[in-house]
């Protein structure tokens, strides 16, 4: 299996480039805009095709590379189906299956961060992986104070709908802050401070009282990401 982990420093964002093989299908799980040379340049060595780029949510920190990437690649450009991006090609329900040769993954529902969150299975049969977007981080979880967040709706995600994957299941994030890169679901059951010991009210306590500066790009960054990441 082909698998980067790309990193965007000024975001603190990881997108996921994913392909069986060289000169395989390959599928973008949040790009950002300023990246796509990056992209392009591994695509090309790879002799990859892409055919699916993937937004987990409306991101509020940076711009996606979706419409780029399919302007220049001809890649279906993927959100769940409540994303109100009407740019989209595609818009996953719960449970769908999204292929590329050699790889499945499963779109599951995961509200919280975002009202129209999902997060995205590894080979669902025998899960290797969950694209968490920004519901559940390493030893953390994605704010939930603006664009439908809800820390209830949070809670359940994770504890219903990821929690649930096998303990040896990986986990990569959307964002990260602090050095991490990767964990897995049975390390975040056992060690994140958010969940690990704590109540649904601890939980929704905890999250209320975040109290946390909006994003810097927020004002820029969505309306921008409602269109793809390009002008209207
Ligand atoms: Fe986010």
């Amino acid at each position: 299996m082909l698998f980067r982990q790309l990193f965007d420093c000024e975001a603190s964002a990881y997108s996921y480039l994913l392909a069986s093989r060289p000169g395989g299908e390959a599928i973008l799980i949040d790009p950002v805009k300023e990246r796509l040379p990056q992209y392009l340049q591994l695509i090309n060595e790879f002799d990859l095709r892409l055919i699916h780029a993937i937004d987990t949510h409306t991101h509020a920190d940076h711009i996606t590379a979706l419409g780029d990437l399919r302007d220049v690649t001809n890649c279906t450009t993927i959100m769940g189906e409540r994303s109100k991006a009407d740019c989209v090609s595609r818009r996953v329900t719960d449970g769908e299956l999204l292929r590329a040769d050699g790889i499945t993954l499963e779109a599951r529902y995961t509200p919280g961060h975002t009202d129209e969150s999902f997060s995205f299975v590894l080979n669902p049969a025998r899960p290797q992986a969950v694209f968490t977007g920004d519901v559940l981080l390493i030893r953390g979880s994605g704010r939930t104070d603006f664009q439908g967040g809800d820390p209830h709706a949070s809670w359940h995600s994770i504890q219903s709908r990821l929690f649930t994957l096998p303990d040896d299941t990986a986990v990569y994030p959307g964002h990260d802050y602090r050095g991490w890169t990767m964990s897995t679901i049975g390390e975040e059951r056992k060690f994140n401070p958010r969940l690990a010991g704590q109540t649904e009210a601890d939980y929704v306590a905890l999250m209320n009282g975040l109290h946390l500066p909006n994003p810097k790009l927020m004002d820029v960054a969505i309306p921008a990401n409602l269109a793809c990441g390009q002008p209207q």
